[in-house]
């Protein structure tokens, strides 16, 4: 038996207690059982009961609000940076956007092949409508950039490096303050996407030197389906970076409705239109949750469930021929790990079938994924005995 001192919050998620084995909380993280109540006095008591008023006594704010509670929960960030509202896509949008137009001059969007796709398509479209070269550096599937691959690919041309900080395929963990202060040493901004990352490894945006971050709420922070994700801007920028979807809600008078845009300052510019308020507060509930653990001990249940599935893996998989796809160097890993063979699309497919939902990534990639608080370390045995027999049997 392994110890898991934080084994009984398994019992907070609803449904973790049934015998499907999830395996992909870094898609889509289970609700908490409190968000439901939570979400149905809402619909009661405020948006029932205060109807418009709302606006003014709470729902104008919340974006803000939210925003400080991930920055001191999850962010490491001071008050006033972070806000949530639109999907990860748009606000890779708004702020690449910005990034760029604040350094005139420079020609170049530096990004790994790796990266997400909306990572590198919002890139290329910026990069299209500017008048910019996208720079590619290329990764090893099973790792990750490195400070020499980015030393080599920034330079005086680099107006903004755009990474993710855990990649989405293989789990590699990045160095974000060695890969910041190489993009600044170039004169670069730099943008972190930190969907893998953001409430399974704990960050400190403020002391690693980052200038613009994203985040989404929907993987580990359990926020449910379309949930917003949120923006992370330093202060050191706030006053002169504009983004380029001009919104009254970001407005200096929003309800002034005047003839023409002027941003307000800080945080509230990087908002557009009227944010979604009752897909941003399942949130507040995980925020909650891990505030309450911590993020040191909620890393330490991550990395111990990440080596426990390595170590399964090594011990009852590797005969079959499956190779473990994810750094195995905990400190250079995420929440997840990669498990490859060339297999792996039709294993997942009949896991799907037998109530063990890990998920498909190529090449013959299955992720399994390791939401620290509401998965069991029994629960990863028994999914990989599962992929252990249904490999067997695919085999046979
Ligand atoms: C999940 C994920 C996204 C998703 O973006 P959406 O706009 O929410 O669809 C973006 N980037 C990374 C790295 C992700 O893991």
């Amino acid at each position: 038996m392994i110890r898991d001192p934080l084994a009984s919050y398994r019992d907070r998620f609803v449904g973790a207690s049934s015998s499907l084995v999830y395996f992909d909380g870094n898609s889509l993280g289970r609700p908490l059982k409190v968000t439901g109540p939570r979400l149905a006095a809402f619909v009661e008591e405020e948006w029932g009961g205060r109807l418009i008023r709302g606006w003014d006594e709470r729902w104008f704010d919340l974006p803000r609000t939210i925003g400080d509670e991930l920055g001191r929960v999850v962010l490491g960030a001071g008050p006033g940076q972070a806000a949530i509202g639109d999907s990860t896509t748009v606000l890779l949008y708004k702020l690449m956007r910005a990034a760029v137009a604040a350094r005139p001059g420079r020609t170049e969007i530096v990004i790994d092949r790796d990266n997400f796709p909306t990572d590198r398509y919002v890139a290329a479209g910026i990069a299209a409508e500017c008048g910019l070269t996208l720079r590619w550096i290329d990764v090893d599937t099973s790792a990750g950039v490195t400070a020499d691959l980015l030393s080599d690919a920034v330079g005086p041309d680099t107006a903004l490096v755009v990474l993710s900080h855990v990649a989405y395929r293989s789990a590699w963990l990045a160095d974000v303050p060695e890969l910041t202060r190489i993009a600044h040493d170039a004169g670069a901004l730099v943008l972190w996407d930190l969907c893998h990352s953001v409430g399974s490894v704990p960050l400190s945006l403020d002391d690693w030197g980052v200038d613009l971050a994203v985040g989404c709420t929907y993987k580990y922070l359990n926020g449910g389906p379309g949930a917003p994700a949120f923006c992370y801007v330093a202060t050191r920028h706030l006053d002169d970076l504009v983004q380029p979807i001009q919104g009254w809600m970001g407005a200096v008078d929003p309800f002034l409705m005047g003839p023409a845009y002027a941003p307000a300052s800080g945080i509230r510019r990087f908002l557009s239109g009227t944010p979604p308020i009752v897909g941003m507060l399942a949130v507040q509930d995980m925020l909650a949750l891990i505030d309450e653990v911590g993020m040191p001990a909620v890393r330490e249940k991550s990395v111990a469930l990440t080596e426990h599935a390595i170590s399964v893996a090594d011990g009852t998989l590797a005969a079959a021929g499956v190779e473990v796809a994810s750094p195995r160097d905990p400190a250079r890993r995420g929440g997840h790990v990669t498990l490859n063979h060339p297999l792996m699309r039709e294993v997942t497919a009949a896991l799907w079938e037998r109530d063990v939902i890990p998920d498909y990534r190529d090449p013959g990639g299955l992720r399994i994924g390791l939401s620290p608080l509401s998965t069991s370390f029994e629960e990863v045995d028994r999914g990989l005995e599962m992929v252990r027999g249904v490999l067997a049997d695919l085999t046979a």
